[in-house]
């Protein structure tokens, strides 16, 4: 199969490479198509150090089962599936018991661990493969399978009141996914980011506002969502938070936050928490409420050759919405 790989030196190479074998347990999946990430880049960047040489980026698949290895139930060859970031946990530790395995010291993740989507196949351990539904386009559902799932857990995590003020700090593909989950359920969003099409994009799809990054929004914010990767936003959101909000950084890397002011960023109860990963649980909830809520990516789609152009537009911001791969032509 061909495949692209992190080369360590901040760029993609094209590979050959035999095809790989789905261990018990696990599922060989024919790639249709694979959506881009902001944690690709990070990967391929060196920002993220690849937990093996040569790793395939991509956790966002949407394909088709070819081979179901031994000691799967449920799967038959053809089912249409989705890998996503969460490879594995150890399901035995204190925070896989209790609803928390995106916090399992041993969790594994696609595209990092394990090859990824930036390949024409991929193996996936069964247990953490997501059923997809027959009817969406390939590439509507692979930006839910990261982009919208973490979105999902953000927007969680930032304990946004009923019909509450939600600011947006960054509007790239998480971003504007978990703003039509919000808009859907009646909640007033600020949008603050340093792209005109991103702003555009913002307003078309129902923010009551949408400014530069460091803009103060037009009213306190409730709760407040950080995409962008770029620390010396913390202050900047904590301090456009009303007593008592929270501000929850979605970033698996983020550049180092500057020095906070108690009096300005923190007191009057002001949250401040990150979010890790996601849960299987967070995966299945965000497919469903994306489906009933009818959440649409904006995406643009790129041939397989194309993916070095995809992750310099993402980097660049050049597009608004989700970079998706065409894997398979
Ligand atoms: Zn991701
Ligand atoms: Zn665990």
């Amino acid at each position: 199969m061909r495949a692209w790989v992190a080369s360590g030196t901040g760029d993609l190479r094209l590979v050959e490479r035999a095809d790989p074998a789905p261990a018990a347990g696990e599922l060989l999946v024919r790639v249709d198509v694979c959506a881009v990430c902001r944690t690709d880049l990070h990967l391929v960047a060196g920002e993220l150090v690849p937990r093996h040489v040569g790793v395939a980026p991509g956790h966002q698949v949407v394909g088709r089962v070819a081979v179901v290895g031994g000691e799967v139930a449920g799967w038959t060859v053809g089912d249409r599936v989705g890998v996503a970031w969460l490879r594995s946990t150890c399901g035995a530790c204190r925070w896989c018991r209790t609803g928390a395995e995106n916090l399992c010291p041993r969790s594994t993740y696609t595209g990092w661990d394990a090859d990824g989507g930036f390949a024409e196949f991929v193996t996936v351990p069964a247990a953490f493969a997501y059923r997809l539904p027959e009817g969406p386009a390939d590439e509507q559902l692979a930006p839910l399978l990261c982009a919208g799932i973490i979105g999902y857990r953000a927007l969680r995590r930032a304990r946004l009141p009923s019909r509450g003020r939600l600011g947006i700090y960054g509007f790239g593909s998480s971003a504007h996914l978990t703003m039509q989950v919000a808009v859907a359920q009646a909640v007033q969003v600020h949008v603050l980011t340093r792209g005109a099409d991103a702003r555009r994009l913002a307003l078309e799809l129902g923010a009551a506002s949408a400014g530069r990054a460091y803009d103060q929004p037009p009213v306190p914010l409730d709760s407040a969502i950080l995409f962008a990767p770029v620390g010396d936003l913390v202050p900047v959101a904590l301090a456009a938070l009303d007593q008592g909000g929270t501000l929850a950084v979605a970033g698996i890397h983020v550049s180092d936050v500057p020095r906070l002011n108690y009096q300005q960023h923190l007191f009057r109860e002001r949250t401040l928490t990150s979010v890790t990963a996601n849960t299987r649980a967070d995966g299945t909830r965000l497919l469903r409420l994306a489906a009933d809520l009818g959440v649409v990516a904006r995406t643009t789609c790129y041939p397989f050759d194309g993916a070095p152009d995809a992750l310099h537009d993402v980097e660049a911001g050049a597009d608004a919405g989700t970079a998706v791969l065409r894997v398979r032509e």
